[in-house]
């Protein structure tokens, strides 16, 4: 019987995550992601129906992770998709707004299509589509070791990345044949604030891990982030000037409340005991409250600790939470200074913009970044010193004083990702590396071999490998992306037809088991032939 990896998604990339896992009979995704950001290579997408597909095992929320499974259900999907309680709970909220986001930028481009004579454009998904993928969330125990069909037996363990994120643990058996393959997930950092620090797995024939920092080093001299923050808001009152906070509604932002908390209560910044902190984001507190409602599972010792003495470590004296719009308005209305914390994080989108609007033009408040800026974003512009930007079409002069904090990242660096390999007590046949940019995934390959021993292969997207025979059935293919203009859509379909045509050919080969090793022979030396005639690269 077939025991089968493929890499659909976050094979010589960073996301977009999806692994599909064919044994015992079934079809099994782990992940279904979306892309996010640059692109380097197609994804071919699954090389099946989706109603095909039986299950989903979901590694964490983040969208670059789960952000198509709208789709898969939209699609066909008929089956579970099996995580754990926070991941189901952050799932909840984080594919609907994901959902609205696609309506949104659906209902823009037709907009302006419209006026230009355009095709409509139909949303990727919608939030009914959503609904129903948030229906079929399974959620799990950690550490709860679970068979879902016949052959296949499943465990979560906490891998310290994001609030309910895992790594999954998958025995298989088939007959005679019992093969266990581990899935890192995004591996975390040592000594986030609130989350626990990753567990290790004790033992797999085959793992398959991500590698975003797989070259790099963290820095290690330590951050003092309370007085750091405390540093900001000292300074920035004593202006009479407010605190913007950009941030990740889900993560990032329940850290900074987690530190500004500490701050209150030791009562580090004496000169304003009792400044007020605005939450303006919807998500934001939607996703606080998940934080709490998981807490004793998912919190680190220290967390806890203020939870056993009765004190929630995300709520403080002064904090509002702004959820209607006429809130949100209300906050530039208050003159005294304050700290106003809201998303998106990198200020493309979202009630920040209002927030920056009406402070990145006084010389008094501060900008204060806590989280990664990617290249293009306009928080990467502010951050880099662009002193005129646009917000709503309207010009801005920026006056006010750009401060960046860097917390502890959520991913593990080279040494974070070893460690978590050097976990495994029983020596891996093989080791796949995914989720890294292209380079950075051939490059931990190669660390993993040299450093571990163990065999370490970097898969192209639809890279297939036997896990029963240990062998690797193809490479995958490495399609660059290509711009897509209006011009080049036709060009894509052929391609996309090609792409059909060449799979057809490989479902073919594979049929070929049983013919007489003459035909075999016959047949290879065709493909070979037919190959040699259109491989422009040679
Ligand atoms: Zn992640």
């Amino acid at each position: 019987m077939l025991m089968k990896l493929t890499f659909i998604g976050a094979a010589h990339e960073v996301t977009g995550s999806c692994h599909m896992l064919q044994a015992a009979g079934k079809t099994i995704l782990v992940d279904y992601g979306m892309e996010q950001g640059p692109d380097l290579f197609e994804n071919p997408g699954l090389p099946l129906p989706e109603n095909e597909v039986d299950y989903v095992l979901l590694t964490h929320a983040h969208i670059d992770h789960s952000g198509l499974l709208p789709l898969l259900v939209k699609k066909g999907f008929k089956g579970q998709i099996i995580t754990t309680y926070a991941t189901a709970d952050l799932c909840n909220i984080m594919l609907r707004d994901s959902a609205h986001i696609q309506e949104f930028e659906a209902e823009w481009r037709n907009r302006k299509g419209k006026r230009a004579g355009q095709q409509a454009f139909e949303p990727l998904y919608v939030v009914q589509d959503a609904l129903d993928a948030i229906e079929k969330l399974v959620p799990c125990q950690y550490n709860e070791r679970i068979r879902i069909c016949d052959g296949i037996e499943v465990r979560f363990t906490d891998v310290g990345h994001l609030l309910g994120s895992a790594s999954i643990e998958v025995w298989i058996t088939e007959g005679a044949v019992e093969k266990k393959i581990v899935f890192s997930g995004d591996v975390g950092n040592l000594n986030q604030p609130i989350i626990k620090n990753p567990h290790y797995t004790e033992s797999a024939d085959y793992v398959v891990v991500e590698s975003t920092y797989g070259n790099r080093v963290h820095s290690t001299e330590p951050v003092d982030y309370v007085q750091e923050l405390v540093k900001v808001l000292r300074e920035t009152f004593d202006r009479k000037g407010n605190v913007v906070i950009p941030s990740f509604a889900v993560g990032r932002t329940q850290e900074v409340l987690y530190f500004i908390r500490e701050i209150k209560e030791k009562n580090l910044l004496k000169e304003y005991p009792n400044f007020e902190v605005y939450l303006d984001s919807p998500l934001a507190i939607e996703a606080t409250k998940v934080f709490t409602k998981n807490m004793k599972e998912c919190f680190d010792e220290e967390a806890l600790a203020l939870i056993n003495a009765g004190i929630n470590p995300l709520v403080f004296p002064g904090l509002h939470a702004s959820v209607t719009s006429d809130d949100s308005k209300m906050i530039n209305q208050i003159e005294k200074p304050k700290v106003i914390v809201s998303a998106s994080g990198m200020c493309d989108a979202g009630r920040i913009r209002h927030h920056l609007k009406h402070n990145l033009w006084r010389a008094e408040s501060t900008i204060l970044f806590v989280g990664y800026q990617a290249e293009g974003t306009l928080g990467r512009r502010i951050l880099d010193g662009e002193k005129h930007v646009k917000i709503f079409g309207e010009p801005i002069e920026v006056h006010a004083r750009i401060e960046n904090l860097h917390g502890v990242s959520g991913h593990a660096d080279m040494n974070g990702l070893l460690a978590w390999l050097e976990g495994f007590k029983t020596p891996l046949e093989q080791v796949f590396v995914v989720h890294g940019d292209d380079t950075v995934a051939e490059e931990f390959a190669a660390t993993v071999q040299e450093r571990l021993g163990y065999p370490a292969w970097a898969p192209f997207p639809d890279g297939e490998v036997d896990l029963a025979a240990n062998e690797i059935l193809s490479e995958g293919v490495r399609i660059p992306v290509k711009t897509k203009k209006a011009a080049a859509q036709k060009a894509d379909a052929a391609f996309d037809r090609l792409i059909a045509a060449g799979r057809r050919l490989m479902e073919v080969v594979y049929k070929c088991g049983q013919i007489s090793n003459k035909d075999k022979a016959k047949f290879e030396k065709q493909i070979h032939n037919l190959a040699d005639k259109w491989d422009i690269y040679k």
